[in-house]
């Protein structure tokens, strides 16, 4: 395993790392996620990416089990919350970033994933509702009261970040560490170019999610959707909608087998060569990899085989099949 400081923190995360999205509590059994746990672990995997809103906090009661029983000391794994969607229910002050729900949703996080504090705790989207220095207020008093040891942000612009810095320097808090936002093939633009002064100026890490835009980049959706697979699980309809309606899906499914070939071509597979070539940007702290199935989690493991391979020559290639379909 490679680990990466996280932005200009001193806090070191696995190159991969592990998600329980739409799995845990949901689309797997907890035996298989406990197979999953241990397989990325015993990898070297040391941050497992949870969220409040993940199967309305089932996702965090099965990781908080597998972790109580795993026996893995605290030090050695960094897990995460997420706050802004709620889950169970959504009166007012149970969802969003006020300082009522970041403070009660960090105390419920704490108790469903049973640890004394969470490593890092993310605002999951930007809440127009807010005022941004409530929430920066609410999350610097988390950390001093040790509750939480760094924070971060998920799809907020680079102006919401922005405006979050300087009020953190303004006011003296603790800043942001971390931003989580999609990226992959598909999905870049962000990433590459609006976060740009900020990895400069502040030293903004990225946890990145949907390294495999969900499927898309196994190849698995270019002829239908498979039996058992995320797209085809009860309840993920509006997945399915959301990833096979979205905007220039069929020039994306032509470029899949063109990247296939290439993946064949270098001797690898599209999992790995998607996912290295995530890896190959330095901005990059973390790639966050779902997986439903162990024997996905261990190919994909592969790609760090991978990243000494995509050489410029090789970069050039997939970015001229990739970059002009992606967003
Ligand atoms: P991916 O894009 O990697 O998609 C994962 C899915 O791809 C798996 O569930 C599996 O689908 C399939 N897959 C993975 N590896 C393989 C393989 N080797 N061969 C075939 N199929 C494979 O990541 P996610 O979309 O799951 O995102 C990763 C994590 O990022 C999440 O768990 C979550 O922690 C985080 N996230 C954060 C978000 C945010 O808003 N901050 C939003 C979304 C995710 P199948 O089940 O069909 O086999």
């Amino acid at each position: 395993m490679l680990y990466r400081p996280l932005g200009r923190s001193g806090l070191q995360v696995s190159a991969l790392s592990f998600g329980a999205w739409v799995t845990f509590g949901k689309q797997i059994g907890d035996p298989v996620a406990k197979k999953l746990l241990h397989t990325a672990y015993d990898a070297g995997v040391n941050f497992f990416d949870n969220a409040e809103a993940y199967a309305d906090g089932q996702a965090e009661i099965v990781m908080g089990a597998i972790l109580k029983k795993s026996g893995w000391r605290r030090s050695s794994f960094i897990v995460s919350s997420k706050v802004f969607f709620g889950c169970e229910d959504d009166k007012p002050n149970q969802t969003g970033l006020s300082r009522k729900h970041v403070v009660e949703a960090c105390h419920a996080a704490i108790a469903r994933l049973q640890v004394d504090y969470l490593d890092l705790y993310y605002c999951h989207r930007p809440d127009p509702a807010t005022p941004i220095l409530e929430t920066v207020r609410a999350m610097n008093d988390l950390i001093t009261q040790g509750k939480v040891l760094y924070w971060g942000t998920s799809e907020w612009s680079a102006a919401q970040l922005t405006e979050a810095y300087r009020l953190c320097v303004q006011h003296n808090l603790y800043a942001p560490t971390t931003e989580q936002p999609q990226y992959n093939l598909f999905h870049r633009t962000r990433v590459e170019k609006e976060y740009a002064p900020l990895y400069r100026d502040y030293g903004l890490g990225t946890t990145i999610w949907s390294p495999l835009a969900s499927g898309l980049l196994t190849g698995k959706y270019n002829t239908g959707v498979p039996k058992n697979s995320r797209l085809d699980a009860p309840g993920m309809e509006w997945l399915r909608e959301m990833i096979l309606k979205q905007p220039g899906i069929e020039k994306k499914l032509t470029a899949v087998p063109k990247l296939a070939a290439l993946a064949d071509e270098l001797g690898t597979t599209l999992p790995r060569l998607a996912l290295a070539w995530c890896l190959k940007n330095p901005h990059v702290s973390t790639v966050i990899l779902g997986a439903s199935r162990p024997e996905q989690l261990t190919e994909n493991f592969g790609a760090l085989d991978l990243i000494e391979k995509l050489t410029p020559a090789v970069i050039k290639r997939i970015e001229a099949i990739s970059k002009p379909v992606a967003d």
